[in-house]
């Protein structure tokens, strides 16, 4: 789940243990100048699905776990929501909130813009650190997680942080014309999840996006609250209005 650094660079090195087809490739990395935005509302949460159009493919995912934990070996970062926090402190022994944030948490500040659009977002969030020993600057920086265990289960699971449910998922909440919030979701391409394949038909997909919706549209939510109380940031920028 790295979002900083080289995309080209996490292919690469993705393409050591998995064979990745080459317009999925050029797709991940921008070189491919065909790429329309498929919008489908799937329990009130619309998903900007990717089309190849000179293909007429459309871009799909499923996750290959357990034979690949990729995106457990390479972790971006965990930001943490309010009802994260209340969980995984309590998962990992601690009684006191204050000393979990005190010793198991960072705080992160990063930027997202939609592959298909072009609002940019800024989050600032309390983010789980994945080594003991993590570093501010490591932020962003692909880390192995300190709770993926040799056989590739999460420790922590099923109390892990919601973005760990929500890979490779990004999700916002945008105002509709009637003012009122709507969720988007779309993939992120960091170039670490070897799961992506192409298609004529959404309709392989339709179980997946039905299962995440309710994931993402609950995240959205727990982010909200988490933002309204103060513990993390939202901002967004609407490059196509300024
Ligand atoms: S990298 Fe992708 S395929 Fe692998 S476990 Fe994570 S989501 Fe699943
Ligand atoms: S908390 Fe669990 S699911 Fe999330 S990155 Fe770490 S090992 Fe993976």
């Amino acid at each position: 789940m790295q979002s900083d650094g080289s995309v080209k660079d996490a292919l690469d090195l993705l393409a050591g243990k998995w064979k990745i087809d080459s317009r999925l490739y050029d797709l991940q990395t921008g070189k491919r100048d065909d790429v329309v935005d498929k919008p489908v509302n799937v329990g009130g949460v619309v998903f900007h699905i990717p089309m190849l159009s000179k293909d007429n493919l459309y871009v799909l995912w499923k996750c290959l776990w357990p034979d690949c934990h990729n995106c457990c070996e390479r972790q971006g970062r965990l930001p943490l929501t309010k009802d994260d926090i209340r969980t995984i402190s309590k998962k990992i022994g601690y009684t006191s909130e204050s000393e979990f944030l005190k010793n198991e948490t960072l705080v992160s500040t990063w930027q997202e813009q939609g592959t298909l659009d072009n609002i940019i977002t800024t989050l600032t969030m309390i983010s789980l650190k994945r080594r003991m020993d993590e570093r501010p600057d490591q932020d962003g920086t692909p880390l192995h997680c300190r709770f993926l265990d040799d056989n590739g289960y999460c420790g922590i699971h099923p109390d892990k942080p919601g973005v760990c449910w929500l890979y490779p998922f990004a999700s916002w909440l945008e105002a509709d014309a009637k003012g009122q919030p709507v969720v988007h979701a779309t993939f992120q391409f960091t170039g670490d999840c070897p799961g992506f394949y192409l298609d004529s038909s959404l309709d392989i997909m339709m179980p997946v996006l039905q299962e995440y919706s309710s994931k993402i549209y609950r995240y959205n939510m727990a982010v909200s609250r988490t933002t309204r109380e103060n513990y993390g940031f939202v901002d967004f920028v609407d490059l196509r209005r300024s």
